[in-house]
């Protein structure tokens, strides 16, 4: 995704620029990995099964079954769901290509659905009108952070006989009517990735409140196998380490006051931004920003990348999540109207607002925000 890359000032080298994401890696993460190189004991053990039962008080007290990915999680998740050839899964276009590639991986057809654009999430009833006879389930994203509307999915399921799986890639510790997101699916994935709100390095978590899939998802992870060499399924070897593990159980402490900095700061940002759209939160929905997304109105990529281009040069590091829509991705090549996906897509831009920014920091993007917004 790039988002590694130093972002250079455009014109000098005196400008400082204020990172779109920032992985924070202390000294007890270190200790963490360094315990866990001591004891010699490397590969999946104690720490993943620790990890599984910390994060499970996240997720109502669900299962949690941890891998050594996001997509891993999502892919497992769909298998482990039943999902097969010429089962079609309805999933928003406007999100990171792993939602549809995990479909397809599992053998699935994944449909586009559009999005509302206050919340950057499925339009539920738009995802209604695509419901056939192959539908077999629904995947809503919560992107950015922002719970996807998760009562009304419930109902839609409940109606057309669908399983309801959530991409909660985006979304730790986001809620809708106090269930967190992760809690609501049949399974549930997510990621921890480095620029995620919480990372293990690489590695994902599904959730599921149900037993068997449970069982299978440990089975599927583990090359079939519950005791050893003897593989009860065809499996993969997507097991997370214990090394990934360990960093991962020290960030999610950490992550209850990281999220309530990010909300704080993403406060900040609605109470004082002019001359652009700010996040919309939903009635009833806490909202984790990973991401902090405006809108440059006007349905013009041009105007957009033009107030990107002038942000960066004052230091103020963006970017857009994301630029192309899955259905339109090389990948999938599909001919869809799906118009508020491509208006969104062309007016977005995610700010900072990840918990290493200071007050100055947070000062600085509101400043240059909108003396730009206001010269375009
Ligand atoms: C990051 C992400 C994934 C994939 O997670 P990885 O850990 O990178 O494999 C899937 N879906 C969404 C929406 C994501 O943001």
């Amino acid at each position: 995704m790039g988002l590694f890359k130093k972002s250079a000032p455009a014109d000098s080298g005196t400008i400082t620029m204020i990172p779109a994401a920032k992985p924070i890696i202390g000294d007890e993460e270190r200790a963490a990995v360094d315990r866990v190189l001591r004891s010699g004991m490397l590969a999946q053990g104690p720490e993943v099964k620790a990890f599984e039962e910390e994060f499970s008080h996240y997720v109502d007290g669900r299962h949690c079954i941890a891998v050594n990915s996001g997509t891993s999680a999502l892919h497992l998740g769909f298998i482990a769901a039943g999902i097969k050839a010429g089962d079609e899964v309805i999933v928003p276009s406007f999100s990171f290509a792993a939602t549809a590639n995990s479909v397809a991986l599992a053998g699935g057809t994944p449909v586009f659905a559009d999005i509302d654009p206050r919340t950057f999430n499925m339009d539920p009833d738009h995802v209604e009108s695509l419901i056939t006879s192959r539908t077999k389930a629904i995947m809503p994203v919560h992107l950015y952070g922002h719970i996807a509307a998760m009562d009304r999915f419930e109902a839609i399921c409940k109606k057309h006989n669908l399983l309801l799986i959530e991409d909660s890639a985006q979304a730790h510790l986001a809620t809708l009517n106090g269930r967190p997101s992760g809690a609501w699916g049949t399974v549930a994935s997510f990621s921890f990735y480095p620029t995620k709100n919480m990372t293990a390095g690489e590695g994902g978590m599904v959730t599921t409140d149900n037993a068997e899939t449970a069982r299978m998802l440990r089975l599927l992870r583990n090359q079939g196998q519950e005791v050893i060499y003897q593989n009860e399924v065809v499996g993969f070897n997507n097991r997370m380490t214990d090394i990934h593990a360990a960093i991962g159980r020290v960030q999610l402490r950490k992550l209850p006051a990281w999220t309530a900095t990010r909300q704080k700061n993403a406060e900040y940002l609605s109470a004082n931004l002019k001359g652009v759209t700010t996040p919309f939160i939903a009635p009833g929905t806490t909202h984790a920003f990973h991401q902090y997304t405006i809108r440059i109105e006007g349905n013009d990529a041009a105007k957009r990348d033009l107030f990107m281009t002038r942000i960066r040069e004052r230091g103020i590091g963006c970017g857009v999540y994301y630029p192309t829509p899955i259905h339109r991705l090389p990948s999938f090549k599909l001919q869809l109207d799906l118009p508020e996906t491509e208006k969104v897509i062309k007016e977005c831009v995610s700010l900072p607002v990840h918990p290493s920014l200071s007050k100055a920091d947070l000062e600085k993007i509101v400043s240059v925000v909108n003396d730009v917004a206001a010269a375009l």
